[in-house]
C-alpha cells in the first residue's frame, strides 16, 4: 500500500502582463493554489487549483480551497492507498460535497505521482491515451480597449502564436460590444477565428440582439451568453440562432452536461477539468458530448503552468477537439513557475511527454510569489 507521506499546500500570486478585463472581474494577478504530495515510496505528485477573481466567477476561492484540501481533505488521503486514484477519489467524493477545483487539484496531484510511479504520461493514464503531441491554443483579447486588441492581436498573428482569438464581452451595451468585435474581424479578416464570451452577462432578450449582431460581424461562436442555469433560454437561443452557443459555466460536473445534451441547449461544450471536478470528471463529460454530437473546446480557468498542462493531457486524448483550446494561462502571467516554460509555437502548445504531467515548479519562482513564502515575510519585515 502506498501511504501519504507529507502533503503541503499553498497560494501563489502572480501578476498578470495587462489588467485582464471580463464582465465578472478586473484581473491584475492570478492566485494559483497548488497541492503537493509525497507518498511512502518517495515519489511526488503536483496539482493546482485557480480560479478568477477571488468569488467573482464561482463558489470556490483560492483560500476556501487551500482550506477544504488541509482540513478535510488530508485526513481522508491518510487512510487511502495513493496508488489507487479512482478509489481514493471516491472515498473523497464520499465526505466531501462539491468542492470540484479542489478535488482536482489532488486528482492532478495523486495522477501526477502515479504516473512517475509506473513511467508514464498523464495522458497515458487516461482513455486510450494520447492521439496528439500539439493543441491548438486561442488568446483571449480582454483589455477593454478595441485600438489595444487589435494590435494585441496582430502582435501575436505575427509571432505565429495564435491565430484564434477570443473576446471578452458583457460589460458595456450589446450595441458597443458588437461594434467592438464588428471593428476587430474587419481589422483582423478571415485568416482568424473569433470568438466571444459573455461569461453569463445578458438576458435572454440582450442574447438574442447580441447573438443577431455577433453573426453579421463573422463571429464564430459565443460562450456562456446567459446565466449558466438558464438551460431553457440556451435552448430557445441554440434554436432560433445558427451562431453556435458554448456552455462554460453551465458545466459544473458530468450530470450538467447530461441535462444540456437532453435539452439541446448548446452545440459546444467547454471542458475545463476544475469546473468538472477532475480529469476523470471531464472525461466523463466528454463522452456525453461525444454521445450528443456536441462538439469540444478546451477550456481554461486561467491556470498557471501546473493546471494547464493537466488540462492539456486530457485534452491530447480525445478524438475530437473541434474547437481547439484556450490553454493559454501561463502565458498571461508575468513569470512562468515551471522550470521548463511551456513550448508555445505554431499557434500550438506542446504537450509535455515525461512521466507523470512531465513537469517541475520553479523553486525560486515558487518562492518569490507564495503569499506565505519566506520571501514575503522579508519584504513585510522590511
Ligand atoms: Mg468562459
Amino acid at each position: 500500500m502506498i501511504k501519504l507521506a507529507t502533503f503541503e499546500t499553498f497560494i501563489v500570486d502572480v501578476p498578470t502582463i495587462r489588467p485582464h478585463v471580463l464582465s465578472v472581474a478586473t484581473m491584475r494577478a492570478q492566485s494559483i493554489v497548488i497541492v503537493r504530495l509525497r507518498a511512502s515510496d518517495g515519489v511526488e505528485g503536483i496539482g493546482e487549483a485557480s480560479t478568477i477573481g477571488g468569488l467573482s466567477y464561482g463558489p470556490e476561492s483560492p483560500e476556501s480551497i487551500k482550506l477544504t484540501l488541509d482540513t478535510y481533505m488530508r485526513p481522508i488521503l491518510e487512510g487511502c492507498d495513493l496508488a489507487q486514484v479512482g478509489a481514493t477519489m471516491a472515498a473523497i467524493s464520499k465526505r466531501v460535497v462539491g468542492n470540484h477545483f479542489a478535488k482536482c487539484a489532488l486528482e492532478t496531484a495523486l495522477l501526477d505521482a502515479k504516473g512517475k510511479r509506473l513511467g508514464v504520461s498523464v495522458s497515458e493514464l487516461l482513455g486510450g491515451g494520447r492521439l496528439r503531441e500539439r493543441l491548438p491554443v486561442a488568446w483571449t483579447l480582454a483589455s477593454g480597449k478595441t485600438a489595444t486588441d487589435i494590435a494585441e492581436a496582430e502582435a501575436m498573428l505575427d509571432a505565429r502564436r495564435h491565430n484564434i482569438f477570443k473576446l471578452k464581452i458583457g460589460k458595456r451595451s450589446v450595441d458597443e460590444d458588437v461594434a467592438h468585435v464588428a471593428a476587430i474581424k474587419a481589422a483582423l479578416g478571415n485568416e482568424v477565428s473569433l470568438r466571444v464570451d459573455v461569461n453569463q452577462g445578458w438576458s435572454e432578450t440582450d442574447a438574442d440582439r447580441g447573438m443577431a449582431g455577433l453573426l453579421e460581424a463573422g463571429c464564430d461562436l459565443v460562450e456562456q451568453p446567459v446565466r449558466g442555469h438558464a438551460h431553457a433560454a440556451m435552448k430557445r437561443l441554440s434554436a432560433r440562432h445558427s451562431l453556435p452557443i458554448m456552455a462554460d459555466e453551465s458545466l459544473q460536473g458530468p450530470e450538467d452536461g447530461f441535462a444540456l445534451a437532453m435539452q439541446s441547449s448548446a452545440r459546444v461544450f467547454a471542458i475545463k477539468i476544475a469546473q468538472a471536478g477532475g480529469l476523470l470528471a471531464a472525461q466523463e463529460l466528454c463522452a456525453i458530448a461525444k454521445a450528443a454530437g456536441i462538439e469540444l473546446y478546451g477550456g481554461t480557468m486561467l491556470e498557471g503552468g501546473v493546471g494547464t498542462v493537466a488540462s492539456a493531457h486530457l485534452c491530447a486524448t480525445l478524438s475530437d477537439l473541434a474547437w481547439g483550446t484556450e490553454l493559454f494561462g501561463p502565458l498571461l502571467l508575468t513569470e512562468e513557475i515551471l522550470e521548463t516554460p511551456l513550448d508555445y509555437s505554431d499557434f500550438s502548445l506542446g504537450v509535455p511527454n515525461g512521466p507523470g504531467l512531465g513537469i517541475a515548479l520553479d523553486a525560486e519562482k515558487i518562492d518569490r510569489f507564495r503569499r506565505d513564502g519566506s520571501t514575503a515575510r522579508r519584504i513585510h519585515a522590511v
